[in-house]
Formats: structure tokens, sequence, C-alpha cells
């Protein structure tokens, strides 16, 4: 009996390091796939423009803790004994791998060495070119929930311990534009100094986060905000966070005017005058641009856009039931969206139009998703195509040989990226810098 249980025992270790092994090849082998998939080397053409993180391979000593410290989980991997991008389109900026890693080679940077990324200039104080006029969240580059309610929150304090006032009439203190997490933060605090404040929306109170998908858990880390307090849950429901900004509304009375999107800021005296659509008009002495980068869906400028059936988000699936929907677009966003209304089984037919014949800009995990989703008729190749007239039931697309198809069609999609705001922030003669792979 005792005779075999040793050999028994080398035997059984022996067994498990070899099969740990494999798995740790293909493991290592198909992260070696995904980071060449992802361009591979330093300048990797499909790296994000916003904020990224950059491996130095001279500093790097594979410790492997920027890989488990990213909470997005697949942005980073072991290569070859050495940290590499493998996802870096998703990555949304947490930092996380740059602070855990124990020889400082990781830094993020914006933009890449060939495509620049424009950025407003602004003060360590958060104030732009033009005096009075202050940039927080997301359009100054920082995205995440807890840096711009943080960045809105300080920027109130050095707005609010400067001297520019309102005239206590027709001029009030500061506008603040963008009534997403900074725009909240910021407005609070203002309110908190005693500032006359207005905060205008072009949609609903909660910004982007109004447009996550249903139930989304949201990573948002304990927030401070100025007159409501501080709020320390870690993570919690998109709908949670939503409620959470509708607390404040009630609690606090935001100063808020929803349905306004502003289209210009111009220099009025000592002041400045901040123009909405619809003739909508406002004067302060200060202004807090908060507009996020993704607030404005880019349209696809054709006739019939107008129609109902156009919409320029997915955030449920049941509305679009028994219905031929058609995406637009050629990016992660809109192949989510494809996948996701496939997936859902609720549509009579889900179709992709993009303009170019390839997807060359998809994740890996996305694109494997939507290659077998093209394969089985899931989702509907409609490659090479353009959308240029909508209909009620039909959608008109141009094909490459300039001949045009008529399909017919129920609902639209259309995931085409957001307009830059860098129009408004022209108008307003703000400095711009390009930021070209930099920290
Ligand atoms: C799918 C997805 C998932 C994410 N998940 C997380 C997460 O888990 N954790 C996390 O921390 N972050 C997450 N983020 C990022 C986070 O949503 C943003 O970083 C954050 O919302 C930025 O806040 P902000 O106030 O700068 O801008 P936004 O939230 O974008 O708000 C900007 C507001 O300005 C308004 N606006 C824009 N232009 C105008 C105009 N001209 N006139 C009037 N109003 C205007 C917009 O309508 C919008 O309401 C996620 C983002 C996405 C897209």
């Amino acid at each position: 009996m005792e005779a075999w249980i040793l050999p028994g025992l080398i035997g059984f270790a022996v067994v498990v390091y070899l099969g740990w092994g494999m798995v740790d090849r293909r493991r290592h082998h198909a992260f070696a796939r995904a980071h060449a998939a992802a361009g591979g080397g330093a300048a990797l053409p499909d790296a994000p423009l916003s904020l990224h993180p950059e491996v130095s391979a001279d500093q790097c000593i594979g410790s492997g803790a920027c890989t488990k410290a990213c909470p997005e989980h697949d942005i980073l991997a072991m290569v070859d004994g050495q940290a590499k991008l493998i996802n870096p389109l998703a990555c949304v900026g947490h930092g996380a791998c740059m602070s855990a890693c124990p020889v400082g080679a990781i830094k993020l940077v914006f933009g890449t060495a060939r495509r620049g990324f424009e950025l407003p200039a602004v003060s360590p104080q958060f104030e732009t070119s033009q005096p009075g006029i202050y940039v927080v969240g997301e359009l100054g580059g920082m995205g995440l929930i807890r840096n711009a309610t943080e960045q809105g929150r300080q920027a109130a304090a050095y707005l609010a311990a400067s001297e520019r006032r309102g005239d206590g009439g027709q001029i009030a203190d500061a506008i603040v534009i963008g009534a997403g997490p900074s725009g909240i933060a910021a407005t609070l605090g203002l309110i908190d100094a005693g500032l006359r404040v207005k905060l205008i929306e072009q949609g609903e109170l909660g910004g982007t986060a109004r447009h996550y998908p249903r139930a989304k858990v949201v990573m948002t880390g304990s927030l401070e905000l100025p007159r409501f307090g501080t709020v320390k849950k870690k993570t919690m429901t998109k709908e949670e966070l939503i409620e959470l900004w509708e607390e404040i509304h009630r609690t606090v009375g935001l100063p808020l005017e929803t349905g306004i999107k502003v289209v210009a800021i111009e220099p009025d005296g000592d002041a400045w005058r901040v123009r909405g659509e619809n003739g909508w008009e406002g004067r302060a002495a200060n202004v807090v641009l908060a507009l996020g980068r993704r607030g404005t869906p880019r349209p696809l400028d054709v006739p019939g856009e107008q129609l109902p059936k156009v919409s320029y988000r997915l955030i449920e699936t049941a509305p679009f039931r028994g219905q031929r929907v058609l995406v637009v677009g050629g990016g992660n966003a809109a192949a989510e969206c494809a996948l996701a209304l496939a997936d859902s089984g609720e549509c009579d037919e889900v179709a992709l139009s993009y303009r170019r014949t390839e997807l060359a800009r998809l994740r890996a995990g996305v694109r494997g998703r939507l290659d077998i989703a093209f394969a089985s008729g899931k989702v509907r190749a409609m490659l090479g195509t353009q959308v240029i007239k909508i209909d009620k039931r039909t959608v008109d697309l141009e094909h490459g040989d300039g001949s045009v198809k008529r399909i017919p069609n129920d609902g639209l999609i259309v995931q085409i990226g957001g307009q830059p705001p860098s129009e408004l922030l022209k108008s307003a003669g703000i400095q711009i810098v390009e930021k070209f792979g930099e920290a």
C-alpha cells in the first residue's frame, strides 16, 4: 500500500505541473496574438487617443502587478515576461496600472506618436487661456466619474477664491455647462460658496451615465460632493447612480435648465455671453465647461434623420422587439450595439452598415464575437455601404460601386462617435493643445 503512495503523489504532481504549463503556454500565445492583433510595438495603431498606458520595455521587470491592478482586467497582459497592451481600446483611464508598477515603467499618455489628441490648455486651477472660463472633467482629458467630480469640486473652490463676480442682476457669478458628474460637483461647490450660478444641460441630469446600458455596474469610488456629503459606495448600478444625481437635485435644488444646447460663448464686456440653440442667452462673469467628450452624438446628416425611428444609443433592446434594425458605424460601440440586439433575440433582423469594407478598429474580443455573428447570420454584414436617405419603413444604402439599394427598416441606431466640442471652445477663443503620445 505505502509503496505506491510516494510514486503516485510524484506522478500526480508531474501531471499537474505539465497541465499547468500547457494552460500557461496557451494563455501566453493567446495574449501574444492579442498583442499582435492590437498592432504590437510601442506605437499601437489602435491605441485610443484618450488617456491610456504606455509600458517602457526597457524598464518593465515583468512583475505582473499592473495586469492584476487593472479594474477592466483584459487591457494589459504578460507576453514574453513583460507587460503588453492587448486590448488598448477598452482602457477608460483608471490609471491603476501606473500606480501598481513597482519600477515606474508605465506612464499614462494622450494621443499616439502619429495621431494627436486635442485638449484645452488649462492652468493647475482648471482655468483656460480665457479669464473666468474653466474646464473640468472628461473634456479636460481626465475620464472617470470620481476624477470628474473631484475636478468639478476643486475648480469651484478656485473660482470662488477669485475676484470675478456678476453684477447681482442680469450677470450671474457663473454658468456651468453640462450636468454630468463634473458639472454637478462644480455647481454644488459654487452654491456652497454662496455664488449665483446656473447649470445648463442639452439633455438630462446625469451626463454620459444616462446612456450606459441598463443595470451596468459602475465603478465610482467614494465621491465628495459639497452641500450633499460624501458618498462612500465603491460600485453602484447605473440606475443607483442616476438616482443619486436626482436625490442631490431634490435635496439641494440645483439651478438646472435642461434641453438647452450651448452653441457659442462670446466676450461681453468683462463677462461672458453664453448662447444656446433656439435663442437662449445667459450672461455670467465665469463659465465652467463640463461638457464631457461624448455628450453630442455625431449625426449622419442625411434626409430623414429627424424621424423618431432614428436613435443614437442603445439603452434597452425591448423597444426594438419584432423590428428590422440597422446599426450604423464601424467602431466598438456600433459592433457591441449590433451584438446586444442580436443576442437579445428580440429583433426580426439586425444589420450593420459601415462605409468601409473592413472593421479595422475593433477590440479583439468584440471582433471574435462579431465574426461569429456575421458567419451565423445573426448580424447581417453590410460593409462598404453608406446610408444616404431614411424613410419611415426603408433606408437607402449607397454601395462602393455607386449603386443604391433600398432595404426594409423599422429602426436605425447611429453609432459613429461624438461631435468634439472644439467649435464651442474656439468660439470662446480658448487655446487648444495637441498631445502626441505625451504624458
Ligand atoms: C459605456 C461607458 C462606461 C463607463 N463606465 C465607467 C465606470 O464604470 N466608472 C467610471 O468612473 N467611469 C465610467 N465611464 C466614464 C464616465 O462616464 C465619464 O468619465 C464621466 O461621465 C465624465 O463626466 P463629465 O462630467 O466630464 O462628462 P459627461 O458625463 O459626459 O457629461 C457631460 C454633459 O454635458 C452635456 N453637454 C455637452 N455639450 C453640451 C452643450 N453644448 N450644451 C449643453 N450641454 C452639453 C452632455 O449632454 C452631458 O450631459 C464610462 C463611460 C462609458 C461611455
